[in-house]
């Protein structure tokens, strides 16, 4: 595949991400040589957008449809469930060594073998639920932040698998459309990869197989990629004969 899909497919999928005043071109730009390298490996191509957006609050609108379709986590869901923990769950997310230092600095005093259970009884031990609140504030936030940064790593891995697939499309799309090629092949199938998306309007599961000549198929079948983000749904060119 020509570079010049990658590019222009990495700009379309990269102008989708939010807040779009967060995000400084410039970094977008200088990262883009190397995730054109890595491209081919989507969690090392993802890795360099992830790092290239590090320190921003990015978040991409695609991923949350499809995060509750497929049952990944979305930053609005993780951000709900981490506000939702009680104290003491905080607290046991955060390590031994975390606790050991926070009960330093509490001043409660604790077995040196204690676990991290009893660490975190002792902690909350009579405490009042604003002062349990105040003291789990700086773990809910820390453990917001490695989720957010859990998430975002994926996210950047389905970018970088998106922005391939945006690419193959569009090749594919200009080759078919090949004027040599149409006045031999005139009918275009289509060939569904197996994704199932029934909120789409147009789903590609309904095409699969069928056979349209061209004009008519480049309304009719749904454009590639369709909006599941992992469709490799893809079209060939067929001599004659249409089939429905
Ligand atoms: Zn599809």
């Amino acid at each position: 595949m020509s570079e010049e899909y990658r590019e222009i497919a990495y700009w379309a999928v990269v102008q989708e991400l939010e807040p779009a005043a967060d995000i400084p071109l410039t970094r977008l730009r200088d990262a883009l040589p190397e995730f054109l390298r890595n491209c081919g490996d989507p969690r090392k191509a993802g890795g360099v957008l992830f790092a290239c957006l590090s320190e921003i609050p990015w978040q991409w609108p695609a991923w949350d449809s499809f995060a509750k379709k497929t049952g990944h986590e979305s930053l609005s869901t993780i951000n709900l469930a981490v506000s939702r923990m009680r104290p003491n769950e905080v607290l046991k997310a955060a390590s031994l060594t975390q606790l050991r230092r926070l009960c330093g600095e509490r001043n409660v005093i604790h077995l040196s073998r204690a676990t991290k259970l009893a660490l975190v009884d002792a902690l909350l031990k009579d405490t009042s639920a604003e002062v349990a609140a105040a003291i789990v504030l700086p773990f809910r936030q820390l453990l917001q932040r490695e989720k957010n940064d859990k998430c975002r790593q994926e996210m950047a891995r389905h970018m970088a698998y998106r922005i391939l697939s945006v690419a193959h499309a569009r090749e594919r799309f200009d080759q078919l459309s090949d004027r040599e090629l149409l006045s031999v092949m005139r009918f275009w199938k289509f060939h569904w990869c197996g994704h199932t998306d029934i909120d789409a309007p147009k789903s590609c599961r309904r095409f699969d197989q069928r056979k349209l000549e061209r004009q008519e198929a480049s309304v009719v079948f749904p454009a590639l990629p369709c909006s599941y983000l992992r469709c490799t749904c893809w079209i060939s060119a067929e001599r004659a004969g249409a089939s429905r």
